[in-house]
């Protein structure tokens, strides 16, 4: 599949309220073949809306957050949870940001700790994703326990894609993430031990699978969750009973359910394990990841005064770090077929990404090999550099080091959510949180948030928006 430019310019002019049909229409082999009613109801056939991704929409957002509300219910699937991670996941809205917003919204620190400490969960992936690159797509530790069952499909199998497989629950859940690209942490966490655990579908399966729908899709938080579930980056292997799912979702989908009594979860974690698994947990050697480097091209000081911004995936809205640090210099986001044909993004996410585009005042989008598009495109707009905003995504560190050959690249920094100078170890989160936790509760000191970004160049100063 390619993205041309009159098409991705349709997609760009299209209301956002028709974004996802036009992509629809303009896109048909990335549609998805219709799934089945499910016992909880819902139009199989209709496509349900995607939240705007424009940074309007994300304030507005931001702006209900109740951190104290949070930390009561987040476990519940009808919880007061924020919703903001499509956002934070596109660079729309910082991790900073979200945090000094929920600190501004409670009297003290520690009636924020819960929200602060989910938030410090994805700054933790992505410190690990920078750490291990493309390693976090296999296992990361041997699991913790052995399948008591042979080896199950490699494949997805048809009754899970189909949202079909008999379990009420299970259906729904898929249902939910074909139809709206979003779940519960809860609900992703209960649909991950359910494949890996029990129907033994690797985790590298179902990881891809979630990723390609997920309008949040990041594989950082997305393959080390679901390391994390199968047992590969935890202590042991995440299981769920029935009980506990019926207590988070007020028994919606146990109490009318004719497996009630004799389901794939049911009974207590002795007797999941015993089922489930072929010895108690085994005991590995503590793992130790050593914290990465900082992510730098230009080690001796960029001298780029007009650079075209690079837009990538992490960083789509006009606050995001590089084009904040250098407000006038053009953009430019490049779909890379490398990127389509690993992750066959669906229509969703699709739609929620050109959302994010189309709100960044003149920003150019192209197809191509961003090792050849950006430097190309750079010298045509008379820029002396390009700069792009601090990721860990090996693809965009590898295009960005090419690009470096060539033009000076200047990476620019997020503002900083915590202080990350005494971690020495990010073998486990907990560990992690311990370092960081003192400085993740305190709002961004106003310096930092007038501080020019990039360290090594000559931003122009930041603007608040
Ligand atoms: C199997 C599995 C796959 C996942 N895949 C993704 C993914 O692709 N993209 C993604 O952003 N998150 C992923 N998560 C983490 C988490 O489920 C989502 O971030 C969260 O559910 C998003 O909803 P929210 O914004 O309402 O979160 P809230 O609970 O309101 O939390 C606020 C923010 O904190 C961060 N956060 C919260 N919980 C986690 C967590 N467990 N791990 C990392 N960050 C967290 C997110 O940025 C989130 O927006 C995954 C979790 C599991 C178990």
């Amino acid at each position: 599949m390619a993205l041309d430019d009159a098409t991705i310019d349709s997609i760009l002019r299209a209301p956002p309220a028709d974004r996802l049909t036009t992509l629809a229409r303009l896109l048909p082999e990335s549609v998805d073949p219709p799934i089945p009613s499910t016992a909880s109801g819902g139009d199989p056939r209709s496509l349900a809306a995607v939240p705007r991704g424009d940074r309007r929409t994300a304030l507005d957002a931001l702006a209900a957050i109740d951190p104290v509300e949070y930390a009561r219910t987040r476990n519940h699937v009808g919880g007061a949870v924020t919703g903001l991670s499509p956002w934070i996941r596109h660079g729309v809205l910082s991790l900073a940001e979200v945090r000094d917003a929920a600190l501004a919204r409670v009297g003290r620190p520690d009636y924020a700790e819960k929200l602060v400490a989910e938030l410090a969960w994805r700054d933790y992936w992505r410190q690990v994703h920078a750490a291990l690159g493309n390693r976090i797509f296999t296992d990361v530790e041997s699991p913790a326990a052995a399948a008591r069952s042979a080896v199950g499909p490699a494949a997805m199998p048809a009754d899970v894609l189909t949202a079909s497989t008999g379990m009420p629950c299970i259906d729904a859940f898929v249902q939910r993430l074909l139809l709206t690209g979003r779940l519960h942490n809860h609900e992703r966490m209960w649909l991950a031990s359910w494949l890996v655990h029990v129907r033994r579908v690797p985790w590298r399966t179902g990881a891809d699978w979630f990723l390609r729908h997920l309008i949040d899709g990041d594989p950082a938080s997305n393959h080390l969750s679901w390391q994390w579930v199968a047992g590969t980056f935890s202590a042991k292997p995440y299981v769920f009973n029935r009980e506990n799912l019926q207590a988070y979702t007020n028994g919606s989908h146990c109490t009318p359910c004719r497996l009630l009594g004799h389901c794939d979860v049911e009974g207590s974690y002795d007797d999941l394990h015993a089922r489930l698994f072929a010895a108690p947990v085994v005991a590995r050697p503590p793992l130790r990841i050593p914290p990465p480097p900082a992510w730098r091209l230009a080690p001796g000081g960029s001298t780029s005064t007009r650079p075209l911004v690079w837009l990538t995936l992490d960083s789509i809205a006009s606050t995001s770090p590089a084009a904040a640090a250098f407000p006038d210099a053009p953009r430019l986001f490049v779909f890379d077929p490398a990127w389509f044909a690993a992750e066959r993004p669906s229509l969703k996410r699709l739609a929620f990404i050109f959302d994010c585009l189309a709100d960044v005042p003149d920003a150019a989008v192209a197809w191509g090999d961003p090792r050849v598009i950006v430097p190309k495109r750079a010298r045509a707009g008379g820029c002396n550099g390009v700069a792009v905003a601090d990721t860990p995504c090996p693809r965009v560190r590898a295009s960005a080091a090419a690009i470096a050959a060539d033009l000076p690249v200047v990476v620019v920094e997020p503002t900083r959510f915590c202080d990350r100078s005494r971690v020495d170890d990010l073998g486990r989160f907990s560990r992690y949180w311990n370092r960081i936790r003192s400085t993740a509760l305190r709002p961004t000191p106003q310096a930092d948030l007038e501080r020019p970004a990039v360290p090594d160049g000559r931003p122009q100063p930041r603007r608040s928006g």
